[in-house]
């Protein structure tokens, strides 16, 4: 029954999607910063599920609401006719980008390596030119190449003078990066054997390394940087958003 709902409110456009959805889950105890939305609750999301995890209205997780948080929180990273490159991109920040975007008179380009539609972007092998771009967004994406060498420096490459990284990868509690050696090894290991999708989880202090080998200056962002009267309802307290600015 459920999926049959889905797949018929799947027929609406966007805006009247997000307005049933609004209505069946109203509430003031949670407070989306990816579509603004009020909801009694976060859904339960992943494997094995996380409570409390993902919008009901846009979807977004926890790493997207975190950024969508310090995009509001900064606007000035967008640069009137700018370009912003969202890789890999949710539904959720898509919009959300779309519309900031918009409003900075900057140009949104976004693909996958996987989908021609809308695009094809390979992080490893950027189709940019040289410092020609203001911003790039990518979640979860690092993790899931073999070799990240190559996008840290392609990122690099293309970002202006003064242009922001976001790439965001899991907040892990460890202090040392699981990065096994060869797939059977990764197939073996406990945190990463349920992901076949994820190369290595990054601890916190080698990503900001291996971030400012490539050249970037980092900053971490988290919830507690914000002050913000919503800040408890969002849920992004464990997250860690690494904000890499090109000198
Ligand atoms: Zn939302």
């Amino acid at each position: 029954m459920t999926s049959i709902r889905s797949k018929f409110s799947n027929l609406f456009p966007q805006p009247i999607r997000f307005g049933l959805r609004r209505a069946k889950h109203f509430g003031f105890q949670r407070r989306c910063p990816a579509c603004g939305s009020r909801t009694r609750r976060f859904a339960p999301w992943g494997n094995p599920a996380r409570q409390d995890a993902i919008c009901p209205i846009c979807l977004a997780k926890e790493p997207h609401r975190l950024a969508a948080l310090y995009f509001d929180q900064h606007p000035e990273i967008f640069k009137r006719e700018g370009t912003l490159v969202h890789i890999a991109p949710e539904p959720s920040l898509a919009i959300k980008l779309t519309g900031l975007c918009r409003r900075s008179s900057m140009r949104y380009i976004s693909g996958d390596i996987h989908t021609p539609m809308p695009d094809t972007i390979d992080i490893c092998d950027l189709r940019f030119e040289d410092a020609s771009i203001d911003i790039i967004y990518a979640c979860h994406v690092m993790m899931a190449l073999p070799d990240d060498g190559p996008a840290f420096d392609e990122v690099f490459r293309v970002l202006k003078p003064g242009g922001v990284a976001l790439l965001q990868v899991f907040a892990s509690p460890l202090d040392y990066t699981i990065e096994p050696k060869t797939d059977e090894e990764r197939a073996e290991d406990r945190y990463l054997a349920a992901d076949p999708d994820v190369y290595r989880i990054y601890s916190d202090s080698d990503y900001c390394r291996r971030l400012e080998n490539a050249g970037f200056e980092v900053r971490r962002f988290v919830a507690g940087d914000v002050d913000h009267p919503d800040l408890d309802r969002m849920n992004v307290s464990a997250e860690v958003l690494h904000v890499a600015t090109k000198p």
